[in-house]
């Protein structure tokens, strides 16, 4: 079954408030199996109101709308639904019995605007609020809908009151490769407040959502990797990006990690998780290592796992220490992101001037005047000089071009060396990184994060 959340706020499409209801909807809708086809924001606005309830309800199942049902005159969504349902607005006695018993409670009387918080569409029914003013909406209304097999019908939901409204399926339909039918869509108008949303949504509406949509569930699971590009990554999986593929798996990108987000839904939860468990091996086993973690887990996080498992890091501890340049800390900043980091982190240098090379590391001055400081010999003398001075097993060095100056024809802006060093030697390599400074200089970090984390693992990196 489908559902579409529709927000309304002239502060929503302002951007001055972030539209945090949608997402927090999406995830109980999917938590029972139930498709979210859109996410829509609109103002206070009644006719587009209006347009967006009429056209939203002929294309999904469940209606969820936030907002508009405060007491002023820019709330206008109970009045925009009438019109839609072709009803007038009627005082529902129960809940201004509620509003008087509201005020009474903190001494007050009600003021007199806020009665139209009472009214609904007639042949609506009231939804309770159990954290405010605002009594939440629901009706069925019918529309046209083009034929999805399996939606809309059989749900077991009987049309509550007397009055219809029928309309054409909205223009962004094409009804000539599809054929159109009535269909039944449960709006639910529930406060802006996000409190009051989650609170009324969970107690009432849920469960009707629940039991309509027939114990469906989409389980799901995030997967990271970092160092290859969203395209490679695609390519390596292949036909498990088949987009009529269940479960699902898809890809996204934040701050250079390529996550794989695999999607489960099915009649029953054990039908779910055992599909999702095949779907994950079978990613895993086409992406192998490259995977450094799932759902809440962080490169930094996993690493410091690494390291607290290491024998050697065990036998040094604190084991690691990092020497900066064009990273300024970050890389030892992420290292000590992690509550208990003290057990394997000793000491960072920022060493960001030639002087400080020199001075701190020992790098000679001949080396950084012969190869400069962006070099392979200068990310190796960094990281062996933390070595010695700091006395640590691992160490991690980084100097480049984090831009946006800076950069040469041989030595453009993204070049990056990462020198580690471990007991058993030491080796540097170079990257080129796309983007601005901020880009560069955190793609530095993770990836010398991703070094450390290969050879703990005992792998040769596979990029
Ligand atoms: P309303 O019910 O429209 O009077 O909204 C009351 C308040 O709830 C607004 O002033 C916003 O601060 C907040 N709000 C409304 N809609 C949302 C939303 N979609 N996400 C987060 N906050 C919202
Ligand atoms: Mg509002």
């Amino acid at each position: 079954m489908d559902a579409i959340i529709l927000s309304i706020g002239d502060e929503l499409v302002l951007g001055q408030t972030i539209d945090t209801n949608s997402a927090w909807l999406s995830g109980q809708l999917a938590g029972v199996g139930v498709s979210v086809l859109a996410h829509i924001t609109v103002p206070d606005d009644q006719t587009a109101v209006e347009q967006t309830l009429r056209e939203s309800a002929s294309r999904c199942d469940f209606l969820i709308v936030s907002g508009g049902i405060g007491p002023t005159e820019d709330d206008l969504t109970r009045q925009a639904l009438a019109k839609v349902m072709g009803v007038e607005l009627e005082e529902n006695a129960q809940w201004l019995a509620e509003l008087h018993k509201f005020f009474e409670a903190r001494g007050r009387a009600m003021p007199a605007i806020n009665r139209i918080q009472a009214m609904i569409p007639k042949g609506a029914e009231m939804v309770f609020n159990t954290a405010g003013t605002a009594a939440g909406i629901h009706a069925v209304i019918e529309g046209s809908r083009v034929g999805v097999q399996g939606s809309g019908e059989g749900s077991g939901f009987r049309v509550r009151g007397s009055e219809k409204v029928s309309y054409e399926a909205s223009s962004f339909l094409n009804p000539d490769l599809q054929t159109l039918r009535p269909s039944l869509c449960h709006v639910f108008i529930t406060p802006g407040v996000p409190k009051e949303m989650k609170a009324m949504f969970t107690r009432d509406i849920l469960p009707l959502v629940k039991q309509a949509a027939g114990g469906a569930v989409i389980l799901s699971r995030t997967l990271h990797t970092f160092g290859l590009g969203e395209s490679a990554i695609a390519e390596m999986l292949g036909d498990l990006m088949r987009r009529d593929r269940n479960p699902s798996v898809g890809t996204t990108v934040s701050g250079g990690v390529v996550s794989l987000r695999l999607n489960s839904r099915f009649p029953s939860e054990q039908q779910a998780r055992e599909e999702l468990q095949k779907t994950e091996v079978a990613c895993r086993a086409a992406l192998g290592d490259l995977i450094y973690g799932q759902d809440e887990q962080s490169l930094p996080g996993v690493v410091a796992g690494l390291l607290l498992a290491d024998s050697t890091a065990t036998q040094f501890a604190p084991a690691v220490g990092t020497a900066e340049s064009c990273t300024g800390g970050l890389l030892a900043k992420m290292l000590t992101d992690i509550p208990g980091s003290s057990r394997y982190f000793r000491q960072g240098y920022v060493t960001y001037s030639n002087e400080a090379k020199q001075d701190l590391l020992n790098v000679p001055a001949e080396l950084i005047a012969q190869n400069g400081a962006v070099s392979r010999e200068v990310a190796e003398a960094m990281a062996v000089g933390t070595q010695t001075q700091a006395g640590v097993a691992y160490a991690l060095a980084i100097t480049g071009i984090a831009g946006p100056d800076g950069g040469t024809p041989q030595k453009p802006v993204g070049t990056v060396w990462i020198g580690f060093a471990h007991p058993r030697g030491c080796a540097a390599r170079v990257f080129l990184f796309p983007g601005d400074r901020e880009m560069i200089r955190d793609r530095s970090a993770k990836m010398a994060l991703t070094l450390l984390r290969f050879h703990l693992l005992g792998k040769p990196v596979p990029f």
